[in-house]
């Protein structure tokens, strides 16, 4: 396709590849900068992809949850932290979709996401509770058509530059850690105040500092489901399967980097196969078992959809989490293979087989719900749960 067609293609793939480009381009001085990825995040509003998931009878696109993954691992090419801004977004809008369609305030959100292209953020992880975040300390307080909260969020990405936080709480004073509700604040219904900075090993942009969330806001802000069923039945998939499509896209463009070393090296010395050769090939097997499975976890996600009951069960809480498991430590292994292809041009900086970046942002997959802590609760679940041995369905 020629240029000038490209630039007028309103596929969602290409408009997707316009946004990588953008994202490309300042990736490096994100990184360094532990900055916002405003351009790229500009460039998602411009093409219009942060209400794409929405439905299109309010203003979005229907956009299955393969759509979403494909966007992310096209972005996640090209610059880990925009990838990951724009997944941790998309994930807030799978409750809104799934979950914000029985309360008129919630569809008229979507409505204004959607024609505004607003941005959205979470904040679930809380001091003293960590990344478990089906519990929480905080509780909302609800008096009258209002409610409030406090909360010690520790972690919340791009939480300064976002139109609105979806957050946790416990659903009253009273309630029990578990017994927990989410709530959609607006910019100008909440303060923050920065309680943490983000100086991390990798994805250094997405600005994931630590703040005192303090807000005020019409209770109908609060979902009317308990957060308990909009973490299994949309946060759970969501998470984990668009996350996965991030990560698959720093593989990728490691593998691409790899690839390029080694056709560098073939032209350099025709006849003779370069070192390094099989390594390649062992990387392009193992991103395509990366593949296969994120694929058949989005397989599983779009039957289960269709039956709330297996949803919420623990054959599909342990397929989605073993989905999570195995992405977040195969990048690690297929990225550490392509630096050793690359050899020195991939361990220093600013060389075009660089890997450092793709290195540092890969470790944070097995921190993001700690997968030990995603083990603990797989291998609870097996104690009863028969595990999968078919393969079909
Ligand atoms: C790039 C990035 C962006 C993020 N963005 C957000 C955001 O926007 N909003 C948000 O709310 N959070 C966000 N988080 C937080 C995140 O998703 C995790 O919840 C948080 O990082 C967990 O903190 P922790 O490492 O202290 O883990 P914890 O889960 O508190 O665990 C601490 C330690 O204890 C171990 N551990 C815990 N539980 C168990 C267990 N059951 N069995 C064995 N070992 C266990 C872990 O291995 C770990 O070493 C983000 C994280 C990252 C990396």
């Amino acid at each position: 396709m020629s240029l000038a067609a490209l630039a007028t293609d309103l596929s969602l793939s290409a408009r997707a590849h316009r946004v990588a480009a953008v994202a490309a381009e300042f990736a490096e001085t994100v990184d360094r900068d532990a900055r916002f990825p405003e351009e790229a995040v500009n460039a998602m509003k411009a093409e219009r992809l942060l209400g794409i998931q929405i439905p299109a009878r309010l203003g979005g696109e229907d956009a299955t949850t393969l759509e979403l993954a494909e966007v992310c691992a096209i972005l996640g090419q090209s610059c880990a932290a925009a990838a990951m801004v724009f997944a941790m977004h998309q994930i807030k809008v799978s409750s809104l979709v799934e979950h914000g369609e029985e309360s008129a305030w919630h569809i008229d959100f979507m409505r204004e996401l959607a024609a505004r292209q607003l941005l959205v953020a979470s904040a679930t992880t809380e001091g003293g509770i960590g990344g478990n975040l089906r519990n929480s300390i905080c509780a909302i307080e609800i008096d009258g058509d209002t409610c409030r909260l406090s909360k010690d969020a520790t972690v919340i990405s791009y939480g300064t530059h976002a139109d609105a936080i979806m957050i946790t709480s416990r659903a009253h004073d009273k309630a029990a850690p578990g017994d927990q509700v989410m709530t959609v604040f607006r910019r100008g219904q909440y303060s923050l105040e920065k309680t943490v900075t983000w100086d991390t090993l990798g994805m250094r942009g997405t600005c994931s500092d630590g703040f005192l969330f303090k807000g005020e806001a019409p209770a109908v802000q609060i979902f009317p489901k308990p957060f308990a069923e909009i973490a299994a039945q949309s946060m759970l998939a969501n998470s984990h399967l668009l996350w996965s499509g991030v990560w698959f896209g720093i593989a990728a463009d490691a593998v691409s980097r790899a690839q390029a070393f080694v056709r560098a090296a073939a032209r350099k010395t025709p006849g003779a196969q370069p070192p390094g050769t099989l390594r390649l090939a062992e990387a392009s097997s193992l991103l395509q078992m990366l593949k296969s499975n994120i694929l058949c976890g989005l397989k599983t996600y779009q039957q289960a959809k269709a039956d709330p009951d297996h949803l919420s069960s623990m054959a599909f809480s342990i397929a989605m989490n073993n989905i999570k498991l195995a992405s977040s430590e195969t990048i690690l292994t297929i990225i550490n293979q392509a630096m050793i292809v690359c050899g020195i041009m991939g361990y220093k900086n600013g060389t075009p087989y660089s890997l450092g970046r793709h290195l540092r942002d890969a470790h944070s997959a097995q921190l993001m719900i700690s997968n030990d802590r995603i083990l603990g609760n797989t291998s609870t679940m097996l104690l009863i749960q028969k595990p999968d041995t078919s393969l079909l369905g």
